[in-house]
């Protein structure tokens, strides 16, 4: 069985925007005011309003050669395909089974019972209640700083279950997966460039700055904690990490 984590990278080349990059859509808001929790305490409608146009935003997009690879893998294999990314481009592929560890953009959620609902690209409106109990209290379903993720269990079920894992395009600043990959024998990552390993994330910086250097010291770069490092774009890595799985195998 194979433990795939993916992160921004994944779907970096379908033109999925993220607060790393310097023209990303990100930049005419504060993260912290739309990504975390007391963001959303202070002004809901601004969140509100965020949430809506990262759905919009995602209308047009779609997968690129990657997201269509792992589809195709999850025919030949058992996957555990975990991916911090909000966005549906796994799905729109054909994947059947995907763990959203930070939630679905294509969702809204009400506060009130919990219950989860379908919009594909829909704004949250005002006058918007929930199909199940009709309450008003309704919100966004992506997992904000601050809050917990209860997805996250998944991950250790995974590392139980499987015997080879895949981190495509993350960095493991939100999630380590130093950790991860070494509690594997077999661990392949793909990421287009060598990165600094950070032991943990920091709250205090703006993640917009991802100022690497600012969180101190580091002793090794992440891929050397990994039996293969594929250093591609996620696109262009696919043909080698299915040489690697099929020798693995
Ligand atoms: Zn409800």
């Amino acid at each position: 069985m194979i433990m795939i984590i993916s992160g921004a990278g994944l779907s970096a080349e379908s033109g999925i925007r993220t607060f790393r990059d310097h023209d990303g859509l990100w930049e005419d808001y504060d993260v912290m005011q739309v990504c975390s929790t007391q963001g959303w305490e202070a002004d809901r409608e601004l969140v509100t309003q965020f949430y809506n146009a990262r759905r919009q935003d995602l209308k047009d997009k779609n997968p690129n050669p990657a997201h269509y690879t792992l589809a195709e893998l999850e025919k030949s294999y058992q996957l555990y395909n975990l991916t911090q990314n909000v966005d549906n481009l796994l799905e729109k592929a054909g994947c059947k089974e995907v763990i959203h560890l930070h939630g679905t953009l294509t969702d809204l959620r009400c506060e009130a019972c919990g219950h989860v609902w379908n919009v594909d690209y829909d704004a949250q409106n005002e006058n918007d209640v929930c199909p199940a109990c009709q309450s008003d209290y309704i919100r966004h379903n992506v997992v904000m700083f601050g809050e917990a993720a209860p997805m996250y269990q998944k991950i250790y079920e995974a590392i139980d279950a499987c015997n080879i894992f895949i981190a495509i395009g993350t960095s493991g600043q939100v999630i380590d997966i130093v950790p991860i990959a070494s509690a594997f024998k077999h661990s392949i990552l793909i990421n287009p460039k060598r990165e600094e390993y950070v032991t943990s994330f920091t709250e205090e910086i703006p993640a917009s700055q991802t100022a690497l250097a600012c969180l101190g010291s580091f002793a090794k770069y992440i891929d050397e904690y990994f039996s293969y490092f594929i250093q591609k774009n996620a696109g262009e890595a696919m043909d080698e990490l299915l040489g690697i799985i099929k020798e693995l195998q």
